[in-house]
């Protein structure tokens, strides 16, 4: 039997990032925070690898360990606030924060192998919009609203405007109490009005249609090494299972009927359609990043 390696893979390369970022940082903690996250991801394969079926819940489990980190053990603790406006008050400041570590990290690195896999297995606010999802039915938001570049880039740029005026009147780099009511009101901000869009819109619509990290990393993300990759297109029956499964909205049949990986800048890698399709016909395979 051949050995599954992905797992090693994974966990080398969040080790190899670790130490990267902890020479850069001159802190071994990071190292440390990286190997961690490399152990939960490599264990989450070889589960998965093992427990093919459970596939979905233990991604679940993946996300909310992940999410639940990343927020209440790294940003709450340590006062740092990841989203995207903290980026734009540390250049006004001139200061190099964790915002811009984990945006590089996750959104111009990682995609460069994992694609968007970031907002299926480690985003804290997904965990929220995962959970709500669990309530609708497959294929309910099938004929929701599809994204539109014009209004992603639009949202970025408001967001950047808001940012330079905020740096420029009370830039919260240099108050931590002005940083902790950033960090909870943009994250109740997303949570709240990311859940008012997915009872209007469908499934995941915040993420779909807006959010700024995915709308920059799936610039990165159609160059991605691992994509969803056709393995088995002649035993598709055209069935769209795969379609309805995808909260995306990733037309998943075309690309099977094709003989194409996805390509598409929005996947998430949550293997949804992978673990709906009857036929076997998808799996999360490498490739050449360009096809
Ligand atoms: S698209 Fe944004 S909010 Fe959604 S999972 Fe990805 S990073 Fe999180
Ligand atoms: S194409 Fe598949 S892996 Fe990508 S977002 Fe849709 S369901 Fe998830
Ligand atoms: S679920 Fe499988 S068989 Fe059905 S359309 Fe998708 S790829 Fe084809």
């Amino acid at each position: 039997m051949r050995k599954n390696r992905l797992p090693f893979y994974v966990l080398f390369i969040f080790i190899a990032i670790g130490a990267i970022v902890a020479v850069f940082r001159e802190n071994n903690w990071y190292f440390l925070m990286f190997a961690m996250i490399g152990g939960i991801c490599m264990t989450s394969v070889m589960v998965t690898d093992r427990y093919p079926r459970l596939s979905q819940t233990i991604r679940l489990v993946q996300l909310s360990a992940l999410g639940i980190f990343l927020f209440a053990g790294l940003s709450l603790r340590l006062n740092v606030n990841f989203q995207f406006p903290q980026i734009i008050f540390d250049s006004a400041a001139g200061i190099v924060s964790g915002a811009l570590v984990q945006f590089l990290i996750a959104r111009a690195v990682v995609p460069f192998i994992f694609g968007n896999g970031f907002c299926s297995r480690a985003c804290w606010d997904a965990v929220i919009f995962e959970l709500a999802d669990q309530g609708r039915k497959r294929g309910q938001d099938r004929s929701g609203k599809k994204r539109s570049e014009f209004l992603a880039w639009g949202y970025l740029a408001a967001l950047i405007v808001l940012a330079v005026i905020v740096s420029q009147w009370h830039n919260p780099v240099y108050d931590d109490m002005a940083r902790r009511y950033w960090l909870i009101g943009e994250n109740l901000w997303i949570v709240v009005f990311g859940l008012g869009m997915t009872n209007l819109l469908g499934r995941r619509a915040y993420c779909r249609l807006l959010c700024p990290f995915l709308t920059l990393s799936g610039l990165v993300s159609r160059f991605s090494i691992f994509k969803i990759t056709p393995v088995n297109p002649d035993a598709c029956n055209a069935c769209s299972l795969c379609n309805l499964s995808c909260p995306m909205m990733v037309n998943v049949m075309e690309a099977v009927r094709n003989r194409h990986r996805i390509q598409n800048r929005q996947c998430i890698l949550c293997e949804r359609c992978v673990d709906a399709c009857p036929n076997g016909c998808l799996k999360i395979a490498a490739g050449n990043p360009l096809r």
